[in-house]
């Protein structure tokens, strides 16, 4: 089927620049239902041309947007947040047959969350200030502006394509940039949904621009062009670190959210049904394909046994099944490529772990998709693969620790650093475990919860910067100091030390 004889919401075309659908100069390529292998649509794939095409709409329209006032920028975000209010429906249902999510996890997390993103950026706009002007030098008035930054590139993954197309958009514009964003070519029917409804809000032309195409094309020309004044990428550490060398070439701005690999550390005062429960919902939320997720869990000593045995009993319970059955816990895996390796992982780690539960895919009706059942290991070193890789799956490893010097240690042992939890009762644990934990966000006695006010953003070979919350501004916007001279005199005082006393 082609885009032009779908039925999707909205999308009339294969990218979407300066203010319209536009087709694309590429190869057609299937969006694929990973529920069950079907063909949602076919898009034709952009080229190096649609990319420059993208960039020079986002470059001509910077100057007006740059200058709106934050209240009129303000009003087209409200505008947006209704919009998606309406549409929340299909932004639902695209996102489930797009990336395989339950319609649970959608319609209660990934669309009312993008939302609300959109709804705290309308807020945040407005809130957008230097510091007031002040007198530090007899002489001088100094002012700071905060100004934005030009064209953005954005490269976003496929595991929260709704959200991260509005992590990486909403504050970018709301600072006053326009930007050229490139979803994951497995998942990129929300963010062209996404643009179309900011055009109906209001939005001027060329100031969301969605080109759908692969990142070795698509994706490097758009991180190394010239008019491109930063690059904002998530997605996986290794291509992260290429991003940065193409980007490095015209010294670009950039903002990179990498890989994870969060510890789960559980103390032994914990409440051991709290952490049974909140591991297992750590670790499977989005079928772990969540650079936060809980995947490695390390349990002090004497929980540990009843720690394993709460969490293969929970995990036993969870319902995998058709993502647009409401009663469905979890949906398969985006691909099934990325079924493949998840289950290499596991079997390359049966020659030095065990596998308490799972470790295959269903058969039966659900055969047809990339589902794997939620799996539970244990014994393996921290030096494993399975300990220290990003595996992207629905899998927890569990590992014990005796000393609380231990537990922190090892959940530092790894080159990642976006997120981590710890479960204790103890006041005192927890504020030493929270300070020694090097990640960007710590949870104490939950995992998983963000919220738009907070930042989100790695430590590490996770990355750097934040996206949401106001820290957002500091990547998308440039200090600029103004000075202004107060005296009026022609010859200032500092000029003797330049030529002498005249
Ligand atoms: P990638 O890092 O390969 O992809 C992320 C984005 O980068 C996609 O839009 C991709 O495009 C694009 N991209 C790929 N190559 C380039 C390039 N040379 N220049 C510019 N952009 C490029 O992740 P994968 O999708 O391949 O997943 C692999 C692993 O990455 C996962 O198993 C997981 O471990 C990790 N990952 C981490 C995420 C996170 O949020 N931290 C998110 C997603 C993945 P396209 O896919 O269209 O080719």
């Amino acid at each position: 089927m082609s885009i032009a004889e779908s039925t999707l919401p909205g999308i009339t075309g294969d990218s979407f620049i300066g203010g319209r659908f536009v087709a694309s100069g590429g190869d057609l390529h299937d969006v694929v239902d990973p529920s069950n292998g079907s063909t949602v649509c076919a898009l034709r794939l952009a080229e190096p041309a649609d990319v420059d095409a993208a960039v020079a709409a986002a470059k001509a329209a910077f100057v007006d947007w740059s200058t709106a006032t934050p209240g009129a920028r303000s009003a087209v975000l409200a505008e947006l947040a209704r919009i998606l209010g309406e549409r929340a429906a299909d932004f639902a249902e695209v996102e489930t047959r797009q990336a395989g999510k339950p319609i649970k996890l959608t319609t209660e997390f990934d669309v009312p969350g993008t939302t609300d993103n959109v709804a705290f950026f309308g807020g945040a706009a407005r809130n957008l200030e230097g510091k007031a002007a002040g007198e530090y030098s007899a002489d001088h008035t100094s002012v700071i502006r905060r100004e934005a930054i030009g064209v953005v590139g954005s490269i976003a993954p496929w595991n929260y394509p709704l959200q991260m197309a509005g992590w990486k958009i909403l504050p970018a514009i709301a600072a006053g940039n326009t930007i050229v964003l490139k979803p994951a070519e497995l998942t990129p029917l929300t963010s062209l949904m996404f643009a179309q409804a900011c055009a109906d809000a209001g939005l001027p032309d060329g100031v969301v621009n969605v080109v759908n195409g692969r990142g070795s094309v698509a994706g490097q020309h758009l991180v190394g062009h010239p008019d491109v004044d930063m690059v904002s990428f998530t997605g996986s550490t290794a291509v992260g670190v290429s991003v940065m060398q193409t980007a490095a070439k015209t010294a670009k701005r950039m903002h990179m959210e990498l890989g994870g690999k969060a510890p789960f550390v559980v103390f032994d005062d914990a409440d051991l049904e709290a952490a049974v429960q909140g591991a297992v919902a750590g670790a499977l939320i989005n079928t772990g394909q969540d650079c936060t997720a809980a995947t490695r869990a390390y349990v002090q000593r004497p929980l540990f046994d009843a720690f394993v045995a709460g969490v293969a009993d929970v995990m036993a319970g969870v319902r995998l099944g058709p993502t647009m059955d409401p009663s469905t816990d979890q949906g398969p895996l985006v691909s099934a490529r990325q079924q493949e390796s998840v289950a290499a992982f596991v079997e390359r780690a049966r020659s030095y772990a065990t596998v308490v539960r799972g470790g295959r895919a269903p058969g039966g009706e659900l055969a047809a998709g990339a589902y794997y059942e939620p799996t539970l290991v244990i014994g393996a070193a921290q030096h494993s693969e399975i300990v220290q890789h990003e595996l992207f799956g629905p899998v927890l490893v569990v590992l014990p620790f005796d000393g609380d010097d231990e537990g922190l240690a090892l959940a530092n042992d790894t080159p990642y650093g976006l997120a981590a939890s710890v479960w204790t009762r103890d006041l005192y644990r927890s504020l030493r475990a929270t300070q020694v934990i090097r990640a960007g966000c710590v949870w104490v006695n939950d995992h998983i919860p963000i919220i738009s006010e907070m930042p989100h953003g790695g430590y590490k070979q996770s990355g750097f910067g934040k996206d949401m919350s106001t820290y957002a501004f500091d990547e998308y916007t440039l200090v600029k100091h103004v000075m202004y001279d107060r005296t009026a005199e022609p010859r200032k005082d500092w000029h003797r030390t330049i030529f002498g006393d005249r």
